[in-house]
């Protein structure tokens, strides 16, 4: 009795030192077979989708492996995108058009009944980051890997697209796979991403009503769902600065005006922002990731190079820091005779969950995977191009659970150690599947 009241102890207190996310959740199911499975009232098509899905495990962790063994570069899906072309061909898609930006995917599969037109959106990029974990599925390409989980998001697209096609003559509508290239950034130079996926027609012929997407969470256990209502992920902007000062003899600084100097309040400066001049109750990041400057130690540097990136959850904040950054460098600078260049370079917007689009949506969630495992997450500062759908199109971005606390299985976004439980593929399947086949029976009945 003593030993499971320990063991009981132990166990809530490992509960409150993990993330934040965590603490918001309730306890992990003991195991995905019961989270999911539990629903008495679960039809039978859903029971159908469950049944296929099941029978899906074994190809969709070979399928995951082989896409986590063969990473590839935003930009360079090009092994990524031909398996997925092969396949939405090989399940007799309607249409599968390729190329759209760069390697991008987008298929179309008609249902037999008449009815609206609903999206999901699968990310297939991996990230230059070397793997560490000493797995069978190791990624083959030094220096490359899935770090993100988009190996899982690519496979639960393709999982879905064969339990959907197996279903067509109860489909009432249109079910468009969006499989896209280069979330995490083109390279230097190169347009990439949603934008570009939309700029090529991505979200026409035929225009979506609604889209869909998922991300891997390894804060959220295997068999849960975590989901935001409104905005869910952060804007962000990538911004550089140059500040120019004269160069001189590092021995006679008042004949120079030294920009490492000012540089350096600059970037002490712009944290006041954050700190002092926006509401603290409004999430705001200005990160200062590099600087540069100087050619040697005796020489007053006369230019210093930063880069950066800012991130929100409110456009007007997004608006006002940026014009804080402008005014900020621009009366700094001036109090030393230094000037300034400020780009903002490349953003994502906030990624805006439609209220109504998620609590529509949440009765299945919670039937699939169980009330009890359909989490509410705090929102994240990390940002995500799917919201450049949801300018466009009303969407709802969640998160799937790929973390396995007792299997040590909890390792963050973009580290070298980041893996999933591949339980969370089947449990994808499912919830992505009877989400989009309920949403065009819901647009359906209101015809
Ligand atoms: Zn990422
Ligand atoms: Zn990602």
């Amino acid at each position: 009795m003593m030993k499971r009241h320990l063991k009981l102890l132990a166990l809530l207190l490992a509960l409150c030192l993990n993330s934040p996310a965590q603490q918001l959740t309730a306890p992990r199911p003991t195991n995905v077979a019961n989270a999911t499975g539990a629903n008495a009232q679960a039809s039978a098509r859903d029971e159908r989708i469950a049944r296929a899905a099941e029978a899906l495990r074994t190809q969709l962790v070979a399928q995951r492996r082989d896409f986590h063994m063969h990473p590839e570069l935003s930009n360079r899906e090009e092994r990524t995108a031909r398996v997925v072309a092969e396949r939405l061909k090989s399940l007799g898609f309607d249409e599968v058009r390729t190329n759209v930006a760069r390697h991008g995917v987008v298929a179309v599969l008609k249902g037999g009944k008449p009815g609206a037109v609903v999206a999901v959106r699968a990310d297939m990029d991996a990230l230059p980051i070397q793997e560490t974990n000493d797995v069978p599925y190791k990624s083959q390409t030094p220096g490359v890997k899935h770090a993100c989980g988009h190996d899982v998001h690519t496979t639960v697209g393709l999982g879905v697209a064969e339990v959907l096609s197996r279903m067509r003559s109860e489909i009432s509508g249109t079910v468009k796979f969006i499989f896209q290239p280069a979330e995490e950034g083109p390279p230097a130079g190169e347009e990439g991403g949603a934008p570009l996926m939309i700029k090529e027609g991505a979200l026409e012929n035929p225009r979506p009503q609604a889209i869909f997407g998922l991300h891997t969470e390894p804060n959220v256990q295997a068999g849960q769902i975590g989901y935001h209502s409104g905005a869910a992920m952060a804007s962000s902007d990538t911004f550089s600065i140059v500040v120019r000062g004269k160069g001189a003899h590092g021995a006679q600084p008042q004949l120079g005006v030294d920009a490492v100097v000012v540089a350096s309040e600059c970037v002490l400066a712009l944290q006041h922002i954050r700190s002092r001049r926006i509401d603290p109750l409004e999430p705001l990041v200005i990160t200062v990731g590099t600087i540069q400057g100087g050619t040697r130690f005796n020489v007053i540097a006369n230019e210093v190079r930063l880069t950066g990136t800012m991130r929100t959850h409110n456009d007007k904040v997004r608006e006002r820091a940026i014009e804080l950054m402008r005014e900020t460098l621009m009366h700094v600078t001036a109090a030393y005779g230094a000037t300034f260049e400020l780009n903002m370079e490349g953003s994502n917007p906030v990624t805006y969950n439609e209220p109504s689009l998620v609590e529509e949506t949440l009765p299945t969630i919670r039937r699939v995977v169980g009330a009890e495992n359909a989490l509410v997450l705090k929102p994240f500062m990390p940002a995500e191009d799917f919201s450049y759908f949801q300018k466009i199109v009303p969407g709802f971005y969640f998160f799937l659970g790929v973390g396995n606390r007792a299997r040590g299985i909890n390792a963050g976004w973009h580290t070298p150690e980041f893996d999933v439980d591949e339980e969370s593929l089947v449990v994808g399947v499912k919830v992505m599947s009877n989400v989009l086949l309920d949403y065009l029976d819901r647009q359906a009945a209101k015809r």
